[in-house]
């Protein structure tokens, strides 16, 4: 192994560097198992978030918990910043190296350990994609509940990192609500287990601190996620109305009744416009606002919980209630929906905020928000998770023109410091990364930050993992 490398080398040094901590990678990893010509290097110098890009020292693909716990003692050793990387999808910049770091990527640990149906649960690595996991267990009537709209290429890694949620998640809750244990190797190689098959472990939730820590406090490498029965049927309906304040109070007011269908999603204008050039999924153009609303059960419980969720949407002038006829169409739905983002990335660069308000507000909220982007002189389309009232607004602008991304950034700054002052939060399930890391004063006070960097630093005293995001710098203990 080689000397101790100084991090506050002036940037000259980084080839050098990198050729030093290669060489010494190559004692731990196989030559497949270790990224670090700088043409492979390119795809790990951003995320989905794209608006940064730093070339990672290196990227370590390890295959099992002993070279991840290898790697890890080795890189804190040598004091080497580390960012933990699924598959890189991250909207808020979780997975981009700040610094000059290591990248560890999750990739070749992708396979299912274990399917426990007796128990209800699966417990698979920390690179296995969402949608695998409900796929290995579809044909015995299962599935793993939090489902993303990235849910072919994200990682069970990233969603415990972001604490992921997705369009069914109403009803079934998010990640930390599907996880009962993982596997994790600490900052220094040390592998620790959390929960497990058991409910409720005892002592400190250790395990509810981990979900969204943002690769922060750990690498996790297995995880143990409980499995749900497919109900008996399930139905999405779509509901249009004339404008986007009236969907928002039919959302509010369908909770309020302590209605809980399996998911409420919301599409503007815009965002239904787009999402029907793309999907053909049969959305009404004539209306200025859709729900879709998805209920589950048997033919009689949904239809009694469709005819409370109509009743509600007709005080609200609903314009048109459409009930789905076939498997087909439900499919076709849901793919308009999931495919938002992509869509709307085929006619406009935009970035995508990820605030959270209380029910009552969103009306208010997206009143504001249309207010906002238009006083920037912008576009917005929203499509979101309407019943956790986890709003998306997606800011249209042309990355080729600086003025109009820094016009995009100060609407998406203003949009969030809405969603705070209406009583909600920076994010929903995009976790703070890069993006929202500078707003989190608006959020917290300094007492709640410390108290939070604290339990941080518990775990990594160096913050040698993932440094640069989620807390202000200055919180950073000095080298
Ligand atoms: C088109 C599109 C649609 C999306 N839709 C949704 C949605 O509906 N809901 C939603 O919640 N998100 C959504 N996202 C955001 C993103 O997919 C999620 O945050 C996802 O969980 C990230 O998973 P990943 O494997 O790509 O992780 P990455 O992006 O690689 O990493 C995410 C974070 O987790 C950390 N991390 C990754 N793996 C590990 C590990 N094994 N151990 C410790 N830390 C780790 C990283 O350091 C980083 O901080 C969407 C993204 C895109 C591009």
């Amino acid at each position: 192994m080689s000397d101790a490398i100084s991090f506050l080398s002036p940037r000259a040094d980084v080839l050098a560097r990198r050729a030093h901590i290669v060489a010494d990678l190559t004692d731990l990893l196989p030559p497949e198992c270790l990224v670090h010509e700088a043409r492979e290097l390119v795809p790990f110098e951003t995320d989905a978030f794209v608006s940064y890009r730093r070339l990672p020292l290196a990227v370590a693909l390890p295959r099992t918990t002993a070279e991840v716990s290898a790697v890890m003692r080795y890189c804190n050793r040598y004091g080497i910043p580390v960012v933990p990387r699924g598959a890189g999808t991250s909207l808020s910049g979780g997975a981009i190296p700040q610094e000059d770091a290591v990248v560890i990527g999750l990739s070749k640990m992708n396979s299912i350990l274990e399917i426990d149906l007796p128990n209800r649960v699966a417990v698979v690595q920390a690179g296995v994609t969402n949608l695998n996991i409900s796929e290995s267990v579809s044909a015995d009537g299962f599935f793993y509940a939090p489902d993303p709209s990235s849910q072919l290429a994200c990682t069970i890694g990233g969603n415990i990192g972001m604490n992921s949620g997705g369009a069914h998640c109403l009803k079934y809750g998010v990640t930390t609500n599907n996880l009962l244990g993982v596997r994790m190797v600490l900052v220094d190689g040390t592998v620790i287990e959390l929960g497990g098959k058991a409910l409720d472990a005892a002592g400190y939730d250790l395990l509810g601190l981990v979900c969204g820590h943002e690769g922060q406090l750990g690498i996790v490498t297995e995880a143990t996620v409980r499995l749900i029965a497919k109900p008996e049927g399930a139905r999405p309906v779509l509901f249009g109305f004339e404008a986007s304040e009236e969907a928002g109070a039919c959302v509010a007011d369908v909770i309020a009744a302590g209605i809980v269908p399996v998911a409420i999603e919301f599409m503007d204008k815009p965002a239904i416009e787009i999402c029907e050039a793309f999907a053909h999924a049969g959305y009404p153009l004539d209306v200025g606002a859709l729900l879709i609303v998805e209920v589950e059960g048997s033919e009689a419980e949904m239809d009694a919980t469709l005819k409370d969720i109509v009743e509600i949407a007709r005080r609200h002038a609903v314009k048109t209630v459409r009930e789905c006829q076939s498997a087909t169409e439900a499919a076709l739905i849901w793919k308009g929906r999931k495919s938002a983002f992509g869509a709307t990335g085929r006619i406009a660069d935009y970035i995508c905020m990820d605030g959270t308000v209380p029910l009552s507000q969103l009306s208010h909220v997206l009143k504001r928000t249309a207010e906002i982007v238009d006083h920037y002189g912008l576009r917005v389309a929203n499509v979101f998770h309407a019943g956790d009232g986890n709003m998306h607004p997606l800011i249209l602008f042309n990355a080729n023109d600086p003025e109009d991304a820094a016009r995009a950034e100060a609407a998406g700054n203003d949009i969030l410091r809405l969603c705070v002052d209406a009583g909600g939060c920076l994010t929903g399930e995009h976790g703070v990364g890069i993006e929202k890391r500078d707003l989190m004063r608006h959020q917290y006070s300094e007492a709640d930050l410390a108290q939070q960097m604290a339990a941080r630093a518990a775990f990594d005293p160096g913050w040698l993992l993932n440094p640069s995001k989620v807390f202000p710098l200055e919180g950073r203990p000095a080298a």
